[in-house]
């Protein structure tokens, strides 16, 4: 293998790449659009488009594509070749600034939630210069934002970047009142950790649940789960060894900083985790890494799930979202600094963070709503549907200090001024070992742990920024007017830790008891399930602030509504069809079978002697015959549910019924099928069983 530090970024065209291959004019006018936000002068694109596409060609690429993230949740492209011919019959390599700008793909096949009348089926995408192009295949990749001819948003990206720039406003605000005249921009930063499940590929085909939905919908607990952790602390087995030094190899080239790799509580589940970067590329490079991992794993005959839960009563996957927000100088505005003026600005921004966790509780619940993610969420596994924040101990005590006016119990018995005195110094290790907590502070950043490891990342980071864009407006409007900055300071923390202390909560997230307290007690949101959230998307609330910052117009929001609640019904009911199908060609025919070799067992036994006890066989058909009654009854039930909701007409209605009566009915003809598949011959099972596909890959 070529050295790492000499293959990374090998596919990227990087900013080592730009400056070796630009004039120094085009890369200068091109580094302020990327570093500083300002518009791309037209005429530099055609001497980047020319750079870039003779890079491209020298390294094999013959097709370009515009890159981009539509609302399904996953990446799209549509591959262009560079060739043109040229006046000999032959064909010369062509790449235009105006192709690298601005594509203009079929819009019509991407949901739009109704933003794109069916009349006008154009969208086009744009070049987001932030995000560096790269090469995958034999295609260069442009990352692009992808709209409508109206210009609204129809993909993740372009609400992403305005959420940045959101923050980033306000965030200079409220630093310029804290003094700093410096700082040019401020962005957030996000190290996405990814969990996923390797099974082998084999042994995947036989499942059409696999298959068709990404999870199984059958399987009968194995004799041994999680529950020795032996695969958490063991040693990462060969097969899978392989793949991941593969897998980080293919993430390095793209210029993804993957870092950490492990194995996870349940066994066959992993982890990778990349180095932090900027929100925009930490979520293309999250997309792009959950490819990779998919595509890796089929050349070692595996296949990645990255289903939520694709195995029940196993632990499920979940992808935890680190966040924090620095300045252009390199200054992580979550960190408590070393003086009390630094202090002082931490702690507002730790307000601004808490508050706006507060205040859009629902929106970060919604940020994360999937069908597959409401099996983790609402379920009775880590974490729980409601949001609080986890802070430690100590700053804990610190904030209570404040809040009181009285004195902080570990620093010197006087209270603690602020931009005068200087925070106790905080055990970072001590804040980090809370898993339970939905929201954690980690030392220098948050940890947001409800993602669904299916997820992309960008939808949680549009809120995360949005809500904490928020806050900060709220502040700067506070402290402008204020004549006197350090007092105003002050009463503005005070208030704030006092309005939204509601919110932390740093004790045991599973407990039974904290979701009383926190619903009951403390009026936080208990949205168990995506049809629970989603329509809190269009509370006035939140439209406001989303469209006072220019992160979503309504008719966005709408779209957004409409696609949510569309994606879950369509999910849920896939699902529920795969089951009937599985319960009525392989289940039932399989039951029946070994139920047919036991009563013939019987009936030649009886033959050979009448004494001859036959117990076992008489009592294994009698159990099996009830249950396989009671397997066709439930499909026709499951059945009749599923007619029944293709009736209704509207997305919020069919979800709903989808959650109360389609998923209980799935959820009954489970049931029996697993006892099923517990009295039934292994040598009549017609799929792979959870033994054999959590302890399949060796
Ligand atoms: P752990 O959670 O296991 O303690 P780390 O805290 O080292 O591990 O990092 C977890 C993830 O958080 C990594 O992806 C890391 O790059 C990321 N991370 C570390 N610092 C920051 C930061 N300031 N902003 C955003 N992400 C960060
Ligand atoms: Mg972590």
């Amino acid at each position: 293998m070529e050295s790492v530090t000499k293959t990374f970024g090998s596919m990227v065209f990087d900013d080592r790449v730009m400056k070796a291959t630009l004039s120094a004019k085009v890369y200068q006018s091109l580094k302020k659009t990327i570093d500083e936000g300002k518009e791309l002068d037209p005429t530099v694109a055609n001497a980047v488009a020319a750079a870039m596409r003779d890079w491209a060609v020298e390294r094999g690429a013959t097709h370009f594509t515009h890159w981009f993230q539509p609302l399904t949740g996953v990446t799209a492209e549509k591959h262009d070749s560079f060739i043109s011919p040229a006046p000999d019959g032959g064909v010369i390599m062509e790449f235009s600034g105006k192709e690298l700008i601005k594509g203009e793909p079929d819009a019509s096949s991407f949901p739009s939630g109704g933003l794109r009348a069916t009349f006008e089926a154009r969208g086009y995408t744009a070049w987001d210069p932030t995000s560096y192009a790269f090469i995958k295949g034999k295609t260069l990749c442009i990352p692009t934002a992808f709209c409508s001819y109206g210009g609204e948003a129809l993909d993740k990206k372009t609400p992403l970047l305005r959420s940045m720039e959101a923050l980033n406003v306000q965030a200079l605000r409220v630093l310029r009142l804290f003094g700093n005249t410096s700082v040019k921009r401020v962005t957030s930063s996000v190290g996405p950790e990814q969990e996923y499940f390797l099974i082998d590929r084999e042994l995947y085909n036989k499942r059409k649940d696999l298959i068709y939905t990404g999870r199984t919908l059958f399987g009968a607990k194995p004799p041994k789960g999680q529950e020795m952790d032996d695969h958490y602390f063991g040693a990462i087995k060969p097969r899978v060894a392989a793949y991941m030094e593969e897998l980080n190899e293919e993430l390095w080239k793209l210029g993804i900083l993957a870092k950490t790799e492990h194995n996870e509580v349940a066994p066959a589940q992993h982890e990778l985790a990349p180095i932090y970067s900027t929100t925009n590329i930490a979520t293309d490079h999250n997309q792009l890494t959950m490819e990779m991992m998919q595509k890796v794993a089929a050349r070692h005959g595996l296949v990645c799930l990255l289903h939520e839960k694709p195995f029940a009563g196993v632990n499920g996957s979940g992808k935890h979202n680190n966040w924090s927000i620095a300045t252009d100088a390199g200054q992580n505005l979550l960190s408590p600094g070393e003086t009390p003026h630094e202090n002082a600005q931490f702690l507002l921004f730790l307000c601004a963070v808490i508050q706006a966790v507060d205040d859009y509780q629902d929106l970060l619940r919604i940020s994360v709503a999937t069908a597959g993610n409401d099996h983790r969420l609402g379920a009775n596994e880590a974490p729980p549907a409601v949001i609080s924040i986890f802070l430690g101990d100590e700053l804990n005590a610190v904030l209570e200090a404040i809040e009181a006016d009285a004195p902080y119990r570990g620093a010197a018995k006087t209270t603690m001024k602020l931009g005068a005195d200087v925070l106790p110094k905080f055990n970072r290790d001590a804040t980090d070992r809370n898993r339970t907590s939905p929201f954690a502070f980690t030392g220098n950043k948050f940890e947001f742990r409800m993602l669904g490891s299916s997820n992309s990342i960008a939808c949680a980071n549009i809120m995360l920024n949005s809500a904490v864009a928020e806050s900060l407006k709220l502040y700067a409007d506070e402290l402008e007017k204020a004549s006197d900055f350090q007092t105003a300071l002050h009463r503005l923390i005070r208030s704030t830790i006092q309005a939204h202390k509601r919110i932390i909560f740093n004790g045991n997230g599973y407990d039974d008891a904290w979701i009383k307290e926190a619903t009951e007690a403390r009026g936080l949101c208990n949205y168990r399930t995506t049809p629970d959230c989603i329509p809190h998307l269009l509370d006035a609330k939140n439209v406001k602030m989303l469209t006072e910052h220019k992160v979503f117009s309504e008719a966005e929001l709408k779209s957004r509504y409409e696609i949510q609640l569309e994606n879950y019904c369509k999910t849920v009911l896939i699902e529920a069809r795969t089951m009937a199908d599985m319960a009525k060609k392989q289940i039932l025919p399989a039951v029946t079978a070994y139920v047919a070799e036991l009563t013939e067992a019987v009936a030649r036994k009886k033959s050979v002697g009448a004494d001859l006890p036959c117990g076992y066989e008489t009592e294994t058909a009698r159990k099996l015959s009830a249950l396989a009654d009671g397997i066709a009854s439930a499909t026709a039930e499951l059945e009749s549910v599923i007619l029944k909701i293709k009736d209704i007409p509207d997305v919020l209605p069919e979800s709903c019924e989808i959650r109360d009566t389609l998923l209980p009915a799935m959820g009954r003809l489970r049931v029996v099928c697993d006892a099923a598949e517990l009295e039934t011959a292994e040598t009549h099972w017609p799929f792979p069983t959870y033994g054999d596909l959590l302890f399949g890959v060796r």
